[in-house]
Order: structure tokens, then sequence, then C-alpha cells
């Protein structure tokens, strides 16, 4: 069998799913676990819901839920099927004003998927197929982290198994990315971006043939072509050149997606969803390494975060367990670490939980931090092409081996 992963902008309208279906049917009598995200922008949509309820804007909040409904109505209609009788249509808003926030966010973003899982499904089956949709929810048991829940494999990959090994199953099954559920059928989500993760996940329970990530891209290419205007394809990679490429920031592929998938050797193919004959990017075990074409990776939203100990103490020695472990408890993404001899610099994502760790090394250290700012790594670099890089910018801290340079840049006001 084979994962096949849709990301929002491959299933953004009408035209995307009938493209889903025509890729799908190159496939010819294929066993496939079809992964879809939501639709277009619809999570961040949802986000938005969840935000106008919890600050008391009920009206917007409403105008909003409407126009995620409208929008896939419309492009139910436009597929031939009807909302309503073919696909259940949620009218209320799933929130609980009683509940935390970020309960309630899981419980109303992960609307987004099952929507549009509902919609390929009942697509595919008018289409003559032999299709099955799959309530994640219900399949993908996780603990009650929300937002970034931590799956339960034994669990999952027991009842998935069990689901997908039955005797009489359809020949595709259509299944939500990036959301699953706990032990009391509350639903929950993975973390923005999740659904890479979840065919991952899939692929690994299900000892896939390989996954594929269909993406509105060639494939993983050397830079930004938003940013960078020669951009080059990358057709072949290792596993943990994938792994840094993420980790740097590359919007590629989801940072977790590649273990489950390494640990039971599947490749993982990047393929443009426009020209699904091109051979786009292969990431596998006998991927070719290392990269020898300069690689530019952007992680935008960073925040850099000095601490300076108070008492002139040695911050090295004395600290850095200290601050690492404040680090780990509020859940900050480090990417980036510098330390002198009496202060350590991180640069971090500036998340929702940055100032709550702020405070807590204000407790033990003189904090300081400079936000707005982003880390470029350039992989491959040369003395040349990193001082190009450097032009017309603000360098706040740079690291640079011989290979590999980052710098944390000031955004442009
Ligand atoms: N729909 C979710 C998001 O936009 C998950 C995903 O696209 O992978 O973050
Ligand atoms: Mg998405």
């Amino acid at each position: 069998m084979k994962v096949f992963k849709f990301g929002g902008a491959s299933v953004k309208n009408a035209a995307g799913v009938r493209n889903v279906e025509q890729i799908i049917r190159l496939e010819g009598s294929h066993d496939l676990m079809v992964v879809v995200s939501a639709m277009g922008k619809t999570t961040n949509a949802l986000e938005r819901v969840v935000e106008f309820l919890a600050s008391g804007k009920e009206e917007q909040a409403l105008n909003q839920w409407v126009d995620v409904m409208d929008f896939h109505v419309d492009i139910m209609k436009e597929l031939g099927l009807k909302p309503g009788s073919d696909i259940r249509l949620q009218g209320e808003i799933p929130y609980d004003p009683a509940l935390p926030y970020d309960e309630n966010y899981d419980q109303v973003v992960s609307m987004g998927e099952i929507l549009s899982t509902q919609i390929v499904a009942v697509y595919l089956l008018k289409q003559g197929m032999s299709v099955e949709w799959w309530n994640m929810p219900k399949l993908l048991r996780t603990d009650t982290t929300w937002r970034e829940a931590i799956v339960d494999d034994a669990t999952s990959r027991a009842t998935i198994r069990a689901g997908w090994d039955r005797p009489n199953r359809p020949q595709i099954v259509v299944a939500q990315g990036f959301i699953g559920g706990t032990a009391d059928g509350k639903r929950t989500t993975l973390g923005r971006e999740g659904s890479d993760y979840t065919a991952a996940l899939l692929g690994n329970y299900l000892d896939a043939e390989s996954v594929t990530i269909w993406k509105d891209v060639p494939g993983i290419l050397n830079a930004d072509p938003r940013i960078e205007p020669n951009t080059v394809l990358i057709p072949s990679l290792r596993y943990q050149d994938a792994v840094e490429l993420s980790y740097s920031g590359a919007q590629i592929i989801h940072p977790k997606t590649i273990r489950p998938l390494e640990n039971k050797h599947i490749p993982l193919l990047v393929k443009p969803f426009g020209e699904p004959e091109a051979a786009g990017s292969r990431i596998a075990d006998d991927g070719i390494g290392p990269i020898n074409i300069p690689v530019y990776i952007w992680r935008k939203n960073q925040i850099l975060i000095t601490m300076r100990a108070k008492d002139f103490a040695f911050v090295l020695e004395e600290s850095l367990s200290e601050i690492f472990d404040i680090i780990h408890a509020h859940r900050l993404k480090v990417s980036l670490i510098q330390s002198s001899a009496v202060t350590i610099s991180v640069c971090v994502d500036n998340t929702r939980f940055v100032p709550g760790a702020i405070e807590a090394l204000q407790q033990r250290f003189n904090v300081s931090y400079n936000d707005h700012l982003s880390l470029l790594t350039i992989r491959g670099t040369t003395p040349e092409i990193l001082d190009q890089a450097k032009q017309g910018r603000t360098i706040m801290l740079s690291q640079t081996t011989r290979r590999t340079a980052r710098l944390v840049v000031k955004d442009n006001e």
C-alpha cells in the first residue's frame, strides 16, 4: 500500500479535488491511504473563530464560521455534491465557554479536516471509486496536550491496523491529517502543518511501500521560490538532510515527519500536484548527500533571548541546565544557541509560550530580548555567498562553520 498526502493548497477548490481524483486514478488498483488537510486557508479561518469567541466577539465569530461553511458549500456544489444530505454540515460551533482556550481550539479547528475529507471521500465515491472515510479522532489516539497532542503509538497502531486489515475494506481510505482524539472522545490537533506527520505515522503503522506528499512546488527546492529568484530542485536526499532542512525552517515537510519513516526505511516522495508524472524529490536511506548546492532556509518569527547571570556567576557552568529546564518546561523551540563567558543567548520560535518562559527566566537572570527576527541558515555556503547574504541586512548574531552559516536577521520594518 501507499500513503498519499494532499495539503491545503492541493484541495483549495473544486479543481483541486478533481485533480486528487486524477492522481489517484494514475495509481490504478493500488491500495491507498489518502490523507487530506483542511481546504485552502480554512485552518487560519477557524483559528479566528476561536479567537473571536474567546474575546467575546460572538457576532464576528459566527460570521467567520458561516464564511467557512459557505466556502465548503460552494466547493460541494461545484463538485455536484448535495450539502446537508451527501455531507453533514455542522450548524453549531463546537465551542464551550467553560473549557480552556486550547481545548476549544482543538474542537473547532479540527472541523476543517472533517469537512475536507468528507468532501473528498464522497466525491471519489460518486466517481465510482471504492472508498471509505475514516474518522481519525476515533482511530489516532492522543493525550490531552491540546494543540500539540502526543500520539499514543501502540493504541493507534493496533486500531488502525485492525481497520486496514479487514477483508472487505474498500481500496481507498480517506483520512484526516493533523487531528486525533483522546480516550474520552475529544478531538485533538497535532500542531500546525501536522498532516505530513499523520501521513508518516500511517505509513509506519501500515508498512507502506512509500509516502508521497503532493505539493504546489516541483519538490524540495534549495530555497523558497517566493524569496530567491533562481531555485533548483534537489532530487534525492538522505533522511538526515531532510531533518536538518525542516528543522532549520524549510517549509517543505513537518519536522516530525521523518522519524516514523526512517525507522521503517520507507521512502518519502515530495511531488508536484500539478504534474503527477514528474519525479519530484525522494528522501530515503540511499539518498544522495551531502547536498552540493547552496541551500537557503528561512525560519521566521524568531526571538533572541539573552540571559546574563545576576551575580556574575559563570553563567555556563552554574546555570546551563537550569536555563534549559525552564525552556523545556515552557515548550520553547530552540533554533540556535550561543554562549559567551557571562551570557547565553537562545533563538526560539516566538510562540505564545515565550512570555511565560521569559518571566520564569527573569527570576534567576537578567534577561533581554529582541523580536521580529528571522533565522537564515545557508548550507553549502562559501565566503562569497555569505557576504552576499549579509548585504543590506541587520545581522544580530551569526554562527558559521566551514559549510554552514546561520544568521539571525532583523526583519525589515
Ligand atoms: N490544516 C492544518 C494546518 O493548516 C494541518 C496541515 O495543513 O498540515 O496547519
Ligand atoms: Mg494546511
